[in-house]
């Protein structure tokens, strides 16, 4: 952390999260001197802690692919890549098990699994209901089917942030919001803060929800939609298989995975409505019956009869967690320059930037420093958008 404020750099990085923390890290890799701003106290306080920190390469376009494996190759080496020696991202691969009960999710699945293939994807199985059954034996008598891939799983998200912002090398400055650009004609050539001003080549906008705001403060107006998202945290609980998979319902998209002694619960309501980005995230209540009740639609319990014991036995303890899916209307990331001069963009992961973070914030600075070219990244802020289906995980 910073004791004396920083005249310049060549990048500041506007935003702690994973993404900004990221992006500091690949600037570094890149030969740049970078300062990172934070507004709040600490790093990594907002959406990146809420989030279940998992990864998949069972993406429906090779794009995404693409980026997510990129940055599952950097998890894996990420202590001997980062010069961090023994650092521990808690990285566990025990898969992602979607689970179909209906006839259009199985014949989604196939399509699916085929196109996953078509991508290199080759490791993705496709198991009938008695298959699954029979290596997870608490799946529920109703699922039909389900695809598998064993190496998908997740890590610690906040262990990840402090990793790239350690080997970054980057000045932190905690309790420092950007509050303006200073602007030469057009282009970006500092940062405000009320700590006073950063004078740098490239400034990226790393801030999460809050990143339409900050764009703006440049003139630069982006589609944005933050949308309040919920995490079940369920501390302990005995009947958890530990080395069990990311277990998914294919129709709803309610799921669970091991964690501490029990599991996280997660579930996204395609009717939230987006919003305003949110410092404190409020939490419901309804979320977590919408999970447990057995009674309802998009109840775990229609994937494991455990659940529906665990809910009339009644003594479960439970705590809500709640962050913003910023969605773009792609659900693509922007990553690059803007049309603002000087002005990066490293914003819109819509539910994937723990995944994408690697991938993305190394796009973001290569194409940042021109390595690039604008019709070689598909995730290029001016791309034609495409509004597309939720993709409700
Ligand atoms: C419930 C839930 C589950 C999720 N699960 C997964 C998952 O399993 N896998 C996955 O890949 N993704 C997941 N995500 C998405 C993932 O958490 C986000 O995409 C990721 O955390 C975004 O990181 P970020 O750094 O962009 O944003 P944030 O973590 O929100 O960080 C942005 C930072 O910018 C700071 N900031 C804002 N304005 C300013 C300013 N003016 N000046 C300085 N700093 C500022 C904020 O204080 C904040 O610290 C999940 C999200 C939620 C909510």
């Amino acid at each position: 952390m910073a004791d004396e404020f920083p005249q310049t750099a060549d990048v500041v990085v506007i935003g702690g999260g994973i993404v900004g923390a990221a992006t500091a890290f690949f600037a570094r890799r890149a030969g740049m001197k970078v300062v990172l701003l934070e507004k709040r106290p600490a790093l990594c306080t907002l959406t990146t802690p809420a989030s279940t920190g998992a990864f998949r390469l069972q993406f429906d376009n090779p794009e995404e692919i693409a980026l997510v494996r990129e940055g599952i190759e950097l998890f894996e080496h990420f202590a001997e890549i980062a010069e961090l020696p023994g650092y521990d991202l808690h990285l566990k691969k025990q898969g992602y098990l979607f689970c179909a009960t209906s006839d259009v999710g199985v014949e989604h699945q196939r399509h699916f699994v085929e196109a996953l293939h078509g991508w290199g994807v080759t490791d993705v199985e496709l198991l009938s209901g008695d298959e699954a059954r029979y290596r997870f034996n608490y799946l529920s008598p109703e699922i039909v089917q389900a695809r598998f891939r064993a190496s998908d799983g997740w890590l610690d998200p906040k262990r990840l942030t402090f990793g790239y912002a350690r080997a970054s090398g980057a000045t932190i400055c905690v309790n420092t919001p950007a509050i303006g650009f200073d602007l030469s004609g057009d282009r970006v050539t500092g940062v405000r803060t009320p700590r006073g001003t950063v004078a740098c080549e490239h400034a990226v906008v790393a801030t999460g929800p809050f990143a339409a705001s900050v764009a703006a403060m440049a003139g630069l107006r982006l589609d944005l939609r933050p949308t309040i998202r919920h995490k079940l945290v369920i501390p302990e609980l005995q009947v958890i298989p530990a080395a069990g998979p990311m277990t998914i319902h294919e129709e709803t998209a309610a799921h669970w995975r091991p964690t501490l002694a029990g599991c996280y619960g997660l579930l996204t309501d395609p009717k939230t409505s987006a919003g305003e980005p949110l410092d404190n995230v409020p939490t419901s209540v309804d979320f977590a019956f919408n999970l447990l009740d057995p009674r309802s639609p998009t109840s775990l319990a229609r994937l494991s009869p455990m659940w529906e014991s665990v809910w009339n036995d009644g003594s479960l303890y439970w705590l809500l967690q709640a962050g913003q899916y910023t969605y773009t209307p792609d659900h693509r990331p922007l990553l690059g320059p803007s049309d603002v001069p000087g002005l990066v963009l490293n914003v819109g992961y819509s539910g994937h930037g723990i995944m994408g973070s690697a991938g993305g914030s190394r796009l973001t600075v290569d194409a940042m420093l021109g390595q690039v070219r604008a019709e070689a990244n598909p995730f290029r802020p001016q791309r034609t958008m495409v509004e597309r289906p939720l993709d409700i995980l």
